[in-house]
Parts: C-alpha cells; sequence; structure tokens
C-alpha cells in the first residue's frame, strides 16, 4: 500500500490509499480521484508529511483503501486517521530524525523489521520511495491544524 497526500484544485488536502503508484497514476488519469471535501476532480500530489514505514503486518482497517463512501464524508475521513495515528502510536517506534536511517537499515535487512514513525524532510522522503521503501504519510490531528 502506499499512502499520499493528495490536494484539490481549492487547496483541500486529503489522504488516498493507494495499491501502488500505478494505482494512483490510473486512477488520476481516469479522473476517478475526487476530493472528499468539495467533489473537485483535478487532484494532484501534495508534499510529503512526516512519515511511517509499515512492516508487512499490517491491520486491515489501516491497508483498507479510502472507499468513496468515507471520501464523501469529512468526519469518517477523520476519525480514519485518529484511528490509524493511535495505531501507529501504540504500535510504531518513535525514531525522530533518525527516521530515514532506520527506514533504510529495515528495508536493507540492517535491522529488525517493525513499524516506525519519526520525522523526515520530503527530499528523504522522495527518496526512501525511489528505493521502492514503503513510507506513509502520518496523519495530522485535526485538533491541531488550527
Ligand atoms: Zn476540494
Amino acid at each position: 500500500m502506499i499512502v499520499y497526500n493528495l490536494s484539490c484544485a481549492r487547496g483541500h488536502e486529503f489522504e488516498g490509499w493507494f495499491t501502488d503508484s500505478a494505482t494512483y497514476d490510473s486512477q488520476e488519469q481516469g479522473g476517478t480521484l475526487v476530493c472528499p471535501l468539495c467533489g473537485d476532480s483535478k487532484i494532484r500530489k501534495a508534499m510529503m508529511a512526516p512519515a511511517l514505514v509499515s512492516s508487512a503486518a499490517k491491520p486491515d482497517s489501516v491497508a483498507a483503501p479510502v472507499t468513496p463512501e468515507a471520501k464523501a464524508n469529512a468526519d469518517a475521513i477523520r476519525q480514519y486517521a485518529a484511528g490509524l495515528r493511535k495505531f501507529i502510536e501504540n504500535n510504531a517506534e518513535y525514531v525522530g530524525p533518525r527516521f530515514a536511517e532506520e527506514a533504510r537499515k529495515i528495508h536493507y535487512g540492517e535491522a529488525e523489521e517493525r513499524h516506525i514513525y519519526g520525522e523526515s524532510t520530503v527530499n528523504e522522503a522522495k527518496e526512501l520511495i525511489d528505493e521502492g521503501i514503503e513510507i506513509a504519510p502520518f496523519p495530522v490531528d485535526p485538533e491541531d491544524m488550527n
């Protein structure tokens, strides 16, 4: 699974879960991606946020793609993000700014396979994705966005 931070032409930001980047491309080109807040179909990828490496063991509730029904409901998205955040905090090890380094070690088998989260720069996140390392943005708490 891969998660992108997406935004519509009106600047709404939201998350989209995809099987892989090709799935994102086909949905984006097919015009089936819509903004959950305004229904706009001009969707593009937003900047990467601090990220999470997921191991093979992922709960269904986290790996499930956002359904059209959920997309239509901002509250559902908020609940989904809160649940995902809780899952990460309960199941992942916080590695702070060493995120990119640790993610590589795990990917290349130099460290124990586990969930981690921490901070990374946009460039670090891009490099990890280029290396085929599966990362996802850490869902922000809507309470903190005010
Ligand atoms: Zn929108």
